[in-house]
Formats: structure tokens, sequence, C-alpha cells
């Protein structure tokens, strides 16, 4: 197996993955050729690649340990890497010993945290992504200009929180369509929504119609606040789905566009879908009757999990993939502030290390 780096310091993402397949997978006889369709693009986004980059340089740069609030990325693995590194990952501030370095996650967090982390006399180095930032700031510009806001998103995500406690006197959650049908609104005339990054863009328009259908006066965001990762993965999963017979989404459980890609899969025609954390996990009776898998990843996954679902299925007689490419991406975020200049005193403005490439 080649290796596939992470990061600016070549954190090595093939190192042994847990657990161990206990028994190979076999396929059926179906009288179709089989073959897996892989989905591009697919795992790492700029953001998540950023975050991971940013705990790794902050470990370089300070030494372990390094705390870390909340999973820096919604992926067990990542985490898992990094805690072997000296990553701490804690829920609150109050955790971290005063003084130290605390990393905040991709996610991003509420004023109240930064405030809180300054308190306590930490060093913070903020991994939000530039694109949650970007919805931050949307929050309090309209919050400002006397807007309601209505955020689209899932109540205790933890991007959620943070862009709710940016404007917490103007911000209604709506955490699904049928929501949009009953939320109370007290001044109608002055409304505009904004979303979480990570949402089902076809779930999200609903909930946008309905609201409308009810506030004609309802403003767009400037605009899309769901993000091009999280939308150029549901493209092409849509593209995959009709096709197969299963799809395998590579993510964990508590990953919201990882979810979010199970249930794309299954509406737009996959016949079974699941989400696994490895390979390991693939289950013997989801391959009965299938000639055709359908394999993506969530943004917060790399790619050397992809890989070993694609040499399990291969081991089970899926050795033909067919890459299904609807998008390119090469967008790159330059690391927070702190961790710019390198140990030479030299500006180092990399964000993306030898990570391979959907
Ligand atoms: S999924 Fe989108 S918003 Fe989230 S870290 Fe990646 S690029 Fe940023």
């Amino acid at each position: 197996m080649s290796t596939i780096t992470n990061g600016a310091l070549g954190t090595d993402l093939t190192a042994p993955v847990v657990p161990e397949r206990r028994e190979r997978l076999v396929a059926t006889e179906v009288g179709r050729p089989r073959r897996v369709l892989l989905a591009a693009p697919r795992g790492y986004c700029a953001g998540v690649d950023r975050a991971v980059i940013a705990v790794e340089k902050a470990l370089e740069q300070y030494g372990a340990p390094v705390y870390v609030r909340k999973q820096i990325v919604h992926n067990v693995h990542v985490v898992s890497e990094l805690e072997k590194k000296g990553a701490i990952f804690v829920d609150e501030v109050d955790e971290v010993p005063e003084g130290s370095h605390i990393v905040f996650s991709a996610h991003g967090v509420s004023p109240a945290v930064v405030q809180g982390a300054a308190d306590r006399g930490l060093a913070a180095i903020d991994a939000t992504c530039p694109l949650v930032t970007k919805v931050h700031r949307e929050a309090v510009r309209f919050a400002k200009q006397d807007y309601r806001i209505l955020l689209i998103g899932h109540a205790g995500h933890e991007e959620v929180e943070g862009t709710m406690g940016h404007a917490p006197d103007r911000t209604i959650l709506i955490g699904t369509p049928d929501e949009a049908d009953t939320v109370e609104v007290p001044d109608a005339e002055a409304l505009i929504w904004l979303s979480q990054t990570t949402l089902s863009v076809d779930e999200t328009m609903e909930t946008v119609r309905r609201l409308r259908a009810r506030f004609p006066h309802l403003q767009d965001p400037p605009s899309d606040d769901i993000c091009y990762a999280t939308q150029n993965r549901q493209v092409a999963i849509k593209k995959v789905a009709p096709d197969a017979d299963l799809v395998i989404v590579v993510g964990s459980a508590n990953s919201s566009n990882s979810v979010r890609l199970v249930e794309v899969a299954l509406e737009y025609g996959a016949k079974a879908a699941y989400r696994v954390d490895y390979a390991s996990e693939i289950e013997q009776a989801w391959l009965d009757g299938v000639a055709t898998v359908g394999v993506t990843s969530g943004a917060s996954v790399p790619e050397v999990l992809v890989q070993e679902v694609l040499a399990d299925l291969a081991d089970a007689g899926f050795d033909e993939v067919e890459v299904v490419k609807t998008a390119e991406e090469d967008l790159l975020f330059s690391l927070p502030k702190e961790l710019r200049i390198d140990r030479s005193g030299q500006q180092d403005a990399r964000a993306l290390g030898g990570r391979a490439r959907a």
C-alpha cells in the first residue's frame, strides 16, 4: 500500500486502522457484472484539511499536549490519530489547564467560548472553517440591521451552537421542513434565512419554500451557506445512486454531511445505503443480490478509509472500479495566523500537504 500523508507534517493516516475484518466478504452470483462506482469528489474538504493540519502544527510548534475543544472534525479515526500524537480533546474550555494552548474546531465557536478561553489565559488557535466564519459574519451583520434570522440547522450541532451564539437574541432555529410550517416569528417584515454548512441541499430548499409561503418578505443569504464540499459530494452521489444496488458511505455517525449522503443516496434511487466508519463494518448480508456498489465518503474522512473499503470489496469480487466525477476541487485555505510562521521564522502559508485527492 502506498503511503497517504495528510497535512504539512505528513501524518501517516495509513497507520493501522481498527478493527480488523474477521471474515472475508463474498459476492453472490446475480448474473450481472460486478462493479464499484466511486464518487468524486469525496472525502476531505479544504476546511477539514486545514483544521487537522492546524492541530498537527500546533503540536509541532508548542509541544504536547495541545488541547482541542470538541472533535477537531467529526471523524473517529482522525481524532484517534491526533490523540496518539498528544492532542487532548475536551468538551469545554474550563477543562483546560490555565495557560495552555487550545484549538477551536472546524465547526466554529460562539463569542462566549472565545471569551471563556481568554478569561482562563488560554492561547487560542482558531481552526474554524472560513466558510463557517462567513456564516458567523452574516449572522452578526444581519442582527445589527435588526433582521430576525431563521437559521436552518440541527439543534445541538456544534456549528449551529457557534452560529447562534453570534446573534443569540435575533436567531430562531428551524430543524426540519415541518418546523417551517409552525414557527412563530415576532416581526415578519425583516427576515432572512441562513443555514448550517452541511445540510441536504434539497431538504433545505424545501424548508425555504415552506418558509417563504408563510413569510413572503423572507430574504436569501448573500451567497450559499451550504458549502461547496457538501454540495459537490451530494451531486456526485446523486449521479451514482440510480445505478447502485448498494451505496456505502464512509464517515462517522456525528458527521452531518456523511449522514446526509446516506439519505441523498436513498432518495436518488440506491436500493440500500449504509454508513460505516471502517471497512470492517460492512456486513456480508449487504452484498446479497448486489452487482453495483456505490462508494463515497464525507468531508471529514481520510482517503485511506475509502481505500480499505475498496480493497475489501475487490477481495469479495467487486474489483472493477469506475470513477464517477462530477466536479474538480482545488480550494485551499491558509492556516490560522498563529501557525503561519515555521520554526525557522519563515512565513508558512501551507494549507495542504500531500493528501491524496479524489
Ligand atoms: S464541510 Fe464545508 S464548511 Fe465544513 S469544514 Fe468542510 S468546507 Fe468547511
